[in-house]
């Protein structure tokens, strides 16, 4: 054991266990200390959330970690999102409009057991080289920029302190360095969460004996999916683990669902019986005995942060920084965003590089990609009944993810100064017209909701049927010059801008009656309902009409007759 690292980590979750393999990978001489305070190896099944990755995630996983290997052999590979909604017969699966993957997926994704994968990253993390400690609780952390920082940790009732150069807070919901130095921020987002894990595996194409619903995808593809059982202020989870066993959640806005309802196991069960009775018959009786393996809750789960990096050598990670909402999935890759940042600045500095420009740009882009992040999840649980529009809103949010932020992690954007700054420094600059057309969207959606009530049964959307999206997501993992990478991103803008207007086309069409035809600058979209009056711009330069495929696209998501 040391007395002085390079780097001091704070927390061996995932963010600080792949934060010490992506810096020990870029310069293997690093010194790193992971203080971990739990004392033993991590439960299996029912250790943490974050079971479930999404493909900017994956690809650090697998790609920039090197981890392919063992999430193949230990894991589950996934079968994409899936979605059930609201329905009069929700008895009846079969009869649920469904949104899902039906083929085997281009672009790999995974089901994790958190307490696998976290003991599989303790285990490879000491074999490069890196120390880490269990049974070490961090007490306080002493920042001297210049002199080396002195982190104390109490283990086995003793106080130990040491030195270093760079401080990584990744102490997951602790947040050390935040609640030290006071840079808590709140987040406008109120939902509640509880979550429990049962023996055994469970398979949805069972739940059935409608056996054309369950032929439609290939034996064991439903089984892989994340599951979501949809309704007006709530999803619940269904998660396969490698393990054999499967993770259950309810997730809910309190205002439509109070927290008292569900935040027992008894409760959550007689929840289950209100609101998702199929669920409640299948899934009780397996939680029986010792079939439950544990119960969490999480009460207002989402916050923010007023600070991520420092010249002064030190910097957060994972829930430590900033958390939004699990709704797709999105916990592992804003780790992969936020560790490519800090590993990026740590590398430069102790290289002898001046780092100052750099921790000011990484930390406007982060807080900037989490503030453009915030409308897709923000008061949308209030429209989680209304199965037309959240259609089109999953459309949306996928489309947007990986048009761009995706492409751009994937494609090493996030780190090259020149990019960040032809992407993100100008006011009409392409990455802030992508949070502008996002919010002008997720807008849309809110003022549609009056107008769309109505319930539909018997329907499977399979979203690689729509162009759009095939091409998007099969375009995630190919690599572009920094030039071409810019060309190739406003290309997919363009597109989304097309498929803004054609989802608009739609909207209007049916709540205010204008032209199915109708142009429109998709940045002056909206229905009138706030403000009186519809204020769009139809006559300028920047009104555009979609391209065909892209109406055809949205057509195939409406289940309106057509205007
Ligand atoms: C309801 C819900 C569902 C979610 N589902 C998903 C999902 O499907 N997919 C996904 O990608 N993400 C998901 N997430 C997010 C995911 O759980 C987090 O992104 C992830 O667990 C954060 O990892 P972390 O390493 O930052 O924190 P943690 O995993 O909490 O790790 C922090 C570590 O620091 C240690 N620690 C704390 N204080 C100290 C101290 N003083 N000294 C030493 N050690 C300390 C803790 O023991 C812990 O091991 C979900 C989140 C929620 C709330």
């Amino acid at each position: 054991m040391n007395e002085q690292y390079d780097v001091v980590i704070l927390g061996g979750g995932l963010a600080g266990l792949t934060l010490s393999l992506q810096l020990k990978n870029a310069k293997p001489d690093m010194s790193i200390l992971v203080l971990e305070r739990r004392e033993t190896e991590a439960a299996t099944a029912a250790h943490k959330v974050g079971e479930s990755t999404v493909e900017l995630g994956t690809h650090y996983l697998r790609e920039v970690l090197n981890l392919k290997g063992y999430l193949e052999e230990h894991e589950l590979p996934k079968h994409g999102l899936r979605f059930f909604f609201k329905s009069d017969t929700k008895e009846d699966i079969a009869s649920r409009v469904e949104l899902g993957p039906r083929l085997r997926l281009p672009v790999p994704s995974h089901q994790v057991d958190r307490g696998t994968l976290e003991n599989y990253l303790m285990q490879l993390t000491q074999q490069k080289g890196n120390e880490l400690l269990l049974g070490a609780k961090v007490e306080t952390v002493d920042i001297q920029a210049d002199n080396g920082h002195e982190v104390t940790y109490i283990k086995a009732g003793e106080a130990v302190t040491v030195k270093c150069k760079w401080v990584a807070d990744a102490s997951g919901r602790a947040s050390v360095m935040k609640r030290k130095l006071q840079f808590q921020k709140p987040m406008e987002h109120h939902i509640n969460a509880v979550w429990w894990r049962l023996k055994g595996v469970i398979d949805i194409d069972t739940w059935t004996d409608n056996t054309a619903w369950q032929s439609y995808l290939e034996p064991g593809l439903r089984y892989l999916s994340t599951v979501h059982f949809m309704d007006k202020g709530y999803w619940l989870w269904i998660i396969p683990l490698g393990s054999k066993n499967t993770s259950i959640g309810i997730v809910a806005d309190p205002a439509i669902h109070p927290f008292e309802t569900f935040n027992t196991y008894e409760k959550a069960v007689e929840w289950m019986k209100v609101n998702e009775p199929l669920p409640y018959k299948m899934l009780v009786p397996l939680g029986q005995g010792d079939g439950l393996l544990d119960f969490k809750i999480l009460k207002h789960f989402a916050h923010h942060t007023g600070k991520l990096y420092s010249k002064d050598r030190w910097g957060v990670t994972g829930e430590s920084g900033a958390f939004l909402d699990p709704l797709y999935s999105p916990g592992t890759d804003f780790i992969s965003l936020n560790n490519s940042w800090l590993s990026d600045l740590i590398l430069r500095d102790l290289n002898g590089e001046d780092i100052e420009g750099r921790v000011t740009i990484y930390e406007q882009s982060h807080l900037a990609l989490v503030d453009s992040w915030i409308p897709v999840y923000q008061n949308k649980y209030q429209l989680m009944g209304n199965t037309q529009i959240m259609v089109i809103k999953i459309f949306w949010d996928w489309a947007n993810y990986w048009a761009v932020p995706t492409h751009l992690f994937v494609n090493k954007a996030f780190t090259n100064i020149r990019l960040l700054k032809d992407l993100f420094a100008a006011k009409d600059s392409l990455g802030r017209k992508f949070g502008q057309l996002n919010k002008t969207m997720q807008d849309l959606f809110l003022e549609w909701r009056p107008f769309e009530n109505s319930t539909f049964s018997n329907r499977y959307i399979d979203p690689f049927d729509l162009a759009l999206l095939r091409k998007f997501q099969e375009d995630i993992e190919v690599q572009h010059e920094p030039a071409a990478l810019v060309e190739q991103i406003k290309k997919n803008m363009h597109i989304l801008e097309q498929l803004a207007v054609a989802i608009f086309r739609h909207v209007s069409a049916e709540v205010n009656g204008t032209s199915p035809d109708i142009k429109v600058n998709p940045y002056t979209i909206n229905l009138g309902k706030q403000d009186g009056a519809m204020m769009l711009d139809t006559e300028s330069e920047e009104a555009i009409e979609p391209d065909a495929y892209i109406m055809k696209d949205v057509d195939t998501m409406w289940f309106y007759p057509k205007a």
